[in-house]
């Protein structure tokens, strides 16, 4: 594949960054997971305006504007001739010295890699995921908001580890007052009483560009959405419980720490809207060729 790094394309083993780069000193840096299906980029503007505000609200100047971030990221895609895969588009604060001010990074770097994505096995979408709830915290928003994707993911790594060593496929993070925030890259969503229900961004939750295209579809399909705050209880008592992210889609939960969730999985309303999605993302997007 070819990966963009400043403005130029580079095969994969030539693109290369700096040790001094602080998005890799510190973390520095913010980042966003895009998916083309069929020659169309899937909520592209989204995408890049989620970007620019994160990196707005971390002091980081894109040196691009953002169509030309745009553009950047079409050729990108070009470049690889692909029809469907995933980008992965980073920004960091560039290369600076030892210490952590970025008053010293000249220049921010923008990074477009390209590659296909097959995050889990296509039995899971039928038989849904195993999750566990992990100890390790969601970044509290008196810290960090969730609102910014940044290049720091180390406690949802972590949370990661624990739900692989605990034998679960996904891992619940509680927010720092135990309620569900989400899980390790995914938001979450619970339906009851044929009604959806996921957690504010308040709760620690990132503003997902799916979750946004859930709450749209949900409206479309007349089925009642709510932000609210929840508990573990209430995801073992849910009659469905559904994850959602760009790189896994919608993705249903079968089981919570030992509990079944539901009796179907996927249940009906995950089907209804794991379906409504799958035609938008063919049916809409930035054309690319
Ligand atoms: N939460 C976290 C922590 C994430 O990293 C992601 C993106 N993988 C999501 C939720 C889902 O967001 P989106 O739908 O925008 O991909």
């Amino acid at each position: 594949m070819k990966i963009h790094v400043d403005g130029t394309l580079y095969e994969e083993e030539d693109a290369k960054i700096s040790v001094f780069d602080h998005g890799l000193l510190y973390g520095d840096g913010v980042f966003e997971g895009i998916r083309f299906y069929d020659g169309r980029i899937f909520q592209l503007e989204a995408h890049i305006d989620r970007l620019f505000n994160s990196a707005h609200s971390i002091c980081l100047r894109p040196p691009l504007t953002k169509s030309g971030m745009k553009q950047a990221l079409l050729e990108t895609v070009r470049a690889n001739q692909l029809q469907s895969g995933y980008v992965r588009l980073l920004l960091t604060r560039g290369v600076g010295n030892l210490g952590l001010n970025p008053e010293h990074c000249r220049l921010p770097a923008v990074i477009i890699i390209v590659d296909y994505i097959r995050l889990y096995p296509a039995e899971i979408y039928k038989r849904g995921l195993k999750v566990v709830t992990c100890t390790t915290r969601r970044t509290t928003p008196t810290a960090l908001s969730p609102m910014v994707k940044s290049l720091n993911y180390l406690n949802n790594i972590l949370a990661k580890i624990e739900a692989s060593q605990a034998g679960a496929e996904e891992g619940l993070m509680l927010n720092e007052w135990g309620y569900v925030a989400e899980c390790t890259a995914d938001n979450i969503f619970i339906v009851r009483n044929e009604g959806v229900v996921t957690p504010p961004v308040t709760a620690g939750a990132l503003a997902g560009i799916t979750r946004s295209v859930i709450f749209d579809l949900a409206l479309d399909l007349g089925i009642s959405l709510k932000e609210a705050d929840i508990t573990r209880h209430e995801v073992f008592v849910a009659d469905e419980c559904f994850l959602t992210g760009t790189a896994a889609e919608v993705i249903p939960v079968a089981m919570l720490d030992g509990r079944r969730i539901g009796v179907e999985v996927p249940g009906p309303i995950t089907q209804r809207l794991t379906s409504e999605f799958h035609q938008l993302t063919r049916r809409v997007g930035t054309v690319i060729y």
